[in-house]
This record gives C-alpha cells, structure tokens and sequence, in this order.
C-alpha cells in the first residue's frame, strides 16, 4: 500500500495525475477541493459557510478540511491514498502527520508538481471537467471529443469552476507561495520530497509518478 501526496499550485495537473492513478492502481484520491465542492453542491452549513471563501480564492480553515481528510482516513483504502490538494499549511501538515501515525499509515513520497507560473493561467482558464464522472479536459491540451460525449462515461455536461478566472487565480497564487510552498522545504527536510517537471506531457508526468512509486 503507498500513500503520497500530490504537492502543486493550482493547475499543476493534480487532479488529472490523481484520477489516472485511482483507475490504475486503485488508490484513493482525496481531494479537499472536491470534497469542498460536494459540500456546496449539497447545500451544507459547511459548503454555505465556505462559497465564498473558495470562489476568492482564499483558503478555507484548517480545521474544517483536517475534519474532512480524518473522516476519509477512517474509511481506509486497500490501494493507499493519494492527498491532492491537502496538506495546503504547515499545521494542516503536522496534523496529517498526527493522523496517518494514529491509523498506523505511512506517507511514501510527496510528489512537487513543479510548473511555471506562465503555464497556470491557460491551465486553469482552459479547465473544464464532465458532470457525469469528474474527467477533468483541456480546451486546447485536452479538448472534449467532437461529439461532446465524455470518452469515459459518455455524459455531456461540461462542468467550468468559479473559481477558474484569472482574478480568482491570482489570489490563488498568492496563497500558494504564502502558506503552502512553505512545504516543499518542510517535505525535503524530511526526505520525502520528489520533485518532477509537471510542463511534461499528461503522459510523461504518468510516467514520472509511476517511476517514484516504483513501476
Ligand atoms: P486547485 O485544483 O486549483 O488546486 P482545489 O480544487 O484543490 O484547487 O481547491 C479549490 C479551493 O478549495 C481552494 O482555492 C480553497 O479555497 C479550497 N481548498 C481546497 N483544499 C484546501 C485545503 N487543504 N486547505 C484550505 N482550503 C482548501
Ligand atoms: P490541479 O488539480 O493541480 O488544479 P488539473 O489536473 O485539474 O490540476 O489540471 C489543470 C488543467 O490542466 C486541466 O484542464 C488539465 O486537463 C490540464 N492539464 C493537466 N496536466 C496537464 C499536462 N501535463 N499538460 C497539459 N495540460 C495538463
Ligand atoms: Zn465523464
């Protein structure tokens, strides 16, 4: 079993590299964005109380997503989990490391998505992902199929974040360099980070992950 986290800014291609590894090896993807949004959706106290929070671009508190992630780690997973989007702090951090040691797990690599920041905008900008199952497209690297069916499950909702404009973006960022790249120095110091180039191909990040993991 391996647990990793996939570590990036927004746009790095997280959730793209997270969904490939659950359909390939059966890991668990534990996205707080997604679990967020599913908040929302459903109309929580929680998903009202974090809205606006999350179409500025700010980030929502540590308690609220550590209460999310521990719920999930209860569950388990046979094929490991993989953190996409959490830890984004350095307390967020030290509480996933008090987590995984009380449910006897452990963190096997932090995975740095490292791209330019030139390269968010048109990611995120261009993102788009299916209503039915969660694919996430591109408009220009990953574009829908001419006829606008998902290749994975055939639906035909095209589902665009708010949160996906270069105004909220910015914010974004801001946050990122502020409270989460604090990590990657926190993660080397552990000796858990790995770095790869995530300007590669969709493919050739597979294969950069796939490597770290080992096969
Ligand atoms: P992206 O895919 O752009 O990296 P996410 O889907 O992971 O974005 O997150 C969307 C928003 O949800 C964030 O901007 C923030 O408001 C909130 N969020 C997600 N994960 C966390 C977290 N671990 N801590 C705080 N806020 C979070
Ligand atoms: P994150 O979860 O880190 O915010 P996503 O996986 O949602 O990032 O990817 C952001 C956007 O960039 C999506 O539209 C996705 O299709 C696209 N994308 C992801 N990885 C790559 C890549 N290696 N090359 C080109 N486009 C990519
Ligand atoms: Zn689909």
């Amino acid at each position: 079993m391996t647990n990793i986290i996939l570590l990036g800014p927004p746009g790095a291609g997280k959730g793209t590299q997270a969904r490939h590894l659950v359909e390939t090896r059966g890991m668990t993807q534990l996205s707080t964005g997604d679990m967020l949004r599913d908040a929302q959706s459903s109309g929580t106290e929680m998903g009202k109380k974090v809205a606006a929070i999350m179409a500025e671009g700010k980030l929502v508190t540590d308690q609220i997503v550590i209460g999310l992630i521990r719920e999930k780690l209860l569950v388990g997973s046979e094929g490991g989990f993989i953190f996409d989007g959490f830890p984004r702090t350095l307390p967020q951090a030290d509480a996933l490391q008090k987590l995984l040691l009380e449910m006897e797990l452990k963190l096997d690599a932090v995975v740095e998505m490292q791209v330019d920041d030139e390269a968010l905008v048109a990611r995120v900008t261009g993102r788009s992902t299916c209503g039915g199952c969660g694919e996430v497209y591109h408009d220009v690297t990953k574009p829908w199929p001419a006829d606008g069916a998902c290749s994975n499950c055939g639906s035909t909702e095209v589902k665009r974040r708010a949160d996906d404009n270069e105004e909220s973006l910015k914010t974004r960022l801001m946050e990122y360099y502020k409270k989460t790249s604090p990590l990657i120095g926190y993660y080397y110091a552990k000796g858990t980070l790995q770095r790869i180039d995530g300007l590669a191909s969709i493919d050739d990040v597979q294969k950069s992950i796939a490597w770290i993991l080992g096969k």
